[in-house]
């Protein structure tokens, strides 16, 4: 696939001028300038190709450029690109049934990213409370955002620095201490927030209990139970949702990254007893759930299920599983490898920034978090052959790290 654009992209180091001048440098950047993608594949302006293992920063769940949302946006962008909130739209309605019949059953709020979807929940969780109860519990290593109420309801102090006064009523309790939680519990706390897998935080996977024990706390204590499954939702785990595995049911689900297919969108579901408080002008997003973004959504979630795609999204996680902890056996620099279906961790004895840099080198693109862990989030239409080759050379790149 030639386009007349390939002939007219700026050169990465020309690009990387441009940024320096015009653009805000609140971000790390390669010094790689983008131009093309398709599946798992992404071009740079030299044309060097890429295996990427971290699409979209997650937001590619199903690829570069899935064929069913590109079809579905040429279409819907020729039709009607945005009509207000004050009308209803088809599309959006049929997008908030697909959600709600492959979740709880709930209805939905739309909105632009995570960190919207999460303003939304805690909105929610505050006018929901009776009482004037507002206080919401949080888990240290989670990461709900950056706007001021999701950035405070993140418990990572490095986040914070030089932003206070932050918004008031978060408390934190580590990530799996049920106790903890349960402690800080008192007559003003509306709600328990949390990832059911912490994404930036490392790919942690909750002990065994914890989300249930979560569940059971918010019921003794008529608190509000959210799942921030902006990161984990829509196939990632193999499952439609994260909660699944585990057999918990939140009262509130935020979504973003890849609810559109890469498209921008967010959401936020909850039951139909708790959707009625948040009443007409208490919330809005002027853009939430136009209708390109439902378009995406819904063509996403049919591609998904089209292509079998939680099904491979499993079978990729074990080969990522066999993969690396092999390796585990073989480099005792592998501390841990931690595998929910195309969500994969794994946790370095050293620094992980070198194994980004170096696979890079290599033309594949991996993600390092919380410093010590490589991140994968692979397309879930990821081939064999593709993940057998990025495994290599990235197997390869840790074995040759300087030991632990
Ligand atoms: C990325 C992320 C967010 C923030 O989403 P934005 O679209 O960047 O606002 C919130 N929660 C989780 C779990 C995330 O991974």
């Amino acid at each position: 696939m030639t386009t007349s654009l390939d002939t007219e992209h700026l050169n990465s180091s020309a690009t990387v001028d441009l940024f320096k001048r015009y653009v805000i440098g609140n971000y790390n950047r390669y010094p790689v300038n983008l131009v093309r993608g398709e599946g798992s594949l992404v071009w740079d302006s030299e044309g060097n190709r890429y295996l990427d293992f971290f699409p979209g920063w997650g937001c590619n769940l199903i690829g570069h450029c899935p064929p069913q949302v590109v079809r579905a946006v040429q279409e819907q962008v020729a039709t009607l690109i945005h009509v207000p909130n004050t009308w209803h739209m088809d599309v959006q309605g049929q997008w908030a049934q697909m959600l709600s019949e492959r979740s709880f059953g709930g209805q939905a709020f739309f909105c632009n990213s995570g960190a919207e979807a999460n303003e939304a929940a805690i909105k929610l969780a505050r006018l929901h409370a009776k009482g004037g109860r507002y206080k919401i519990i949080t888990f240290t290593g989670g990461f709900h955002g950056r706007t001021l109420g999701a950035l405070t309801a993140t418990a990572q102090p490095k986040y914070h620095e030089g932003l206070g006064p932050l918004v008031a009523g978060f408390q934190y309790a580590p990530f799996g201490d049920l106790e903890a939680a349960k402690k800080l519990i008192d007559d003003e706390t509306c709600a328990i927030m949390v990832e059911p897998i912490q994404g930036e935080g490392g790919v942690r996977i909750p002990p065994a209990g914890f989300l249930q024990g979560l569940r059971k706390l918010c019921d003794e204590n008529g608190l509000l139970l959210i799942f921030d499954e902006v990161q984990t939702g829509c196939g990632r785990t193999g499952h439609w949702f994260a909660y699944q595995h585990f057999g918990v049911e939140p009262d509130v689900m935020t979504l973003a990254k890849a609810l559109c297919g890469g498209i921008a969108g967010g959401a936020m579901l909850t039951k139909p007893q708790i959707a009625p408080s948040l009443r007409p002008g208490m919330h809005a997003a002027t853009f939430g759930g136009n209708p390109i973004a439902a378009r995406a959504g819904i063509a996403t979630l049919e591609a998904i299920e089209q292509d079998g795609l939680l099904d491979n999204a499993k079978d990729l996680g074990d080969l990522f599983r066999r993969r690396f902890m092999a390796l585990k056996d073989q480099c005792d620099v592998v501390r841990e490898v931690r595998v929910a279906g195309v969500m994969i961790g794994i946790e370095l004895a050293v620094e992980g920034a070198g194994v980004v840099k170096e696979c890079l080198a290599r033309k594949l693109l991996v993600n390092c978090t919380n410093a010590t862990v490589i991140r994968l989030l692979p397309a879930m239409n990821l081939s064999q052959e593709q993940a057998e080759e990025g495994c290599e050379i990235l197997a390869d790149v840790i074995r040759k790290l300087p030991r632990a």
